[in-house]
């Protein structure tokens, strides 16, 4: 069986390493908000070219934190719109609605399945405050449009980069582009921890200290507290573990763009369509998804034959019964999307047998 995703044999990589970051914690009798996490921001911060680098809880969270940091900042208000691309993870929806703030989906490129910039100003409003772009499957979401909009606008760019580290836009890392990022180290991401961690990279240093005091109960001090906060930190084990596989991170990056581009060049199955690439470095593959319609024919086909997908994400969020408020909104390319993918089989430990087996039988599929 080709598993969709063996996270057992892509941490067994960095076995001995990962044991001894586990050792030296344990030993060490510190916790939270330790050196393994001063050491893991100031590398991460590093690898995105960002001044500022904070380790929260989770990638929820350092979405979440962004823009309740804003609201402290006073820049702005429950009730103010933020624009969301209408096929993404839910957890972009709930980071903003968590804040009082009023989600504004706009429509995806059917090639790109990331934000269609030409769709945002026909959303923007009085209320408008930012957007908040989702660099999906791994793949940059920022362009010129966006850029150019968001400073007419004097919006705020807020980027998702759960499921693209290390992807670049003309040059500069994800998480360095927009004024604050939310970064996800969930362990099947493409920089994954052992448990839940995430992390915000910001160059705004306002910004920064109002996110870290809020991520530990709103204290700048102990036992005083400024802000209504709550507790959102990375724990010192899962710092030290991701400071072991930030060093692998290029590595597996270029892993993943072999396999993309062998799937690319070599599965020509007229009923499937590819993934669109941009640009080679504007794509770290965090998941290789092909669109057909039907998907649940090849789905079950390949599994007949031994080859796991997933489908990501069934359910666009103004679908799901947690949104029952957006039900009523029409977006066709969205729920076109949500109805045709299949993410296939992709990381770095898959080897050159299973990607030819998997080519094989995409090609081979018929209805
Ligand atoms: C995984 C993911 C998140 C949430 O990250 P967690 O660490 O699981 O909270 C947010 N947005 C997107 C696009 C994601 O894929």
């Amino acid at each position: 069986m080709i598993k969709f995703l063996d996270l057992q044999k892509i941490n067994q990589q960095y076995q001995e390493e990962l044991k001894q970051a586990a050792a030296r914690v344990i030993d060490s009798g510190w916790y939270l908000l330790g050196s393994e996490t001063e050491l893991f921001e100031t590398n991460y911060a590093a690898f995105c070219g960002s001044k500022f680098a904070l380790g929260v809880a989770n990638g929820l969270d350092a979405l979440r934190l962004i823009f309740k940091a804003y609201i402290e900042l006073g820049i702005m208000q429950k009730g103010d719109e933020v624009i969301i691309p209408a096929n993404t993870y839910i957890a972009s929806v709930l980071a903003v609605t968590d804040n009082g703030l009023v989600p504004v989906l706009v429509e995806p490129n059917i090639t790109t399945y990331n934000l269609d910039t030409t769709k945002i100003e026909q959303a923007i409003t009085s209320k408008t405050k930012a957007i908040l772009t989702v660099h999906l499957y791994g793949q940059n979401s920022i362009d010129n449009n966006m850029l150019a909009i968001c400073k007419k606008h004097k919006l705020k760019l807020v980027e998702d980069s759960a499921q693209s580290h290390g992807a670049t836009f003309k040059g500069q890392v994800m998480g360095n582009i927009g004024d604050a990022t939310g970064h996800s180290f969930y362990p099947g991401k493409n920089l994954g921890a052992l448990g839940d961690a995430g992390a915000v990279t910001t160059n705004d240093e306002a910004l920064y200290n109002v996110i870290k005091a809020l991520g530990n109960y709103g204290s700048i001090k102990k036992y005083e507290n400024k802000y209504q906060g709550l507790n959102s930190r990375l724990d010192e084990i899962q710092a030290a573990f991701l400071n072991v596989k930030l060093k692998y991170i290029d590595i597996d990056i270029q892993n993943r763009r072999n396999v993309a581009n062998y799937y690319l060049e070599n599965i020509n199955n007229p009923l499937i369509t590819l993934p669109t690439v941009l640009n080679q470095e504007g794509h770290v593959w965090h998941l290789f998804v092909v669109r057909l319609p039907h998907r649940e024919i090849l789905q079950n086909y390949l599994l007949e034959n031994g080859v796991q997908t997933l489908i990501h994400y069934p359910i666009p969020p103004h679908k799901q019964m947690a949104y029952n408020e957006l039900s009523h909104l029409n977006l066709p390319v969205t729920e076109k999307i949500h109805n045709e993918v299949l993410s296939l089989p992709i990381s770095a430990v898959l080897t050159q047998e299973e990607v030819e087996k998997v080519v094989k039988l995409v090609n081979s599929f018929k209805i």
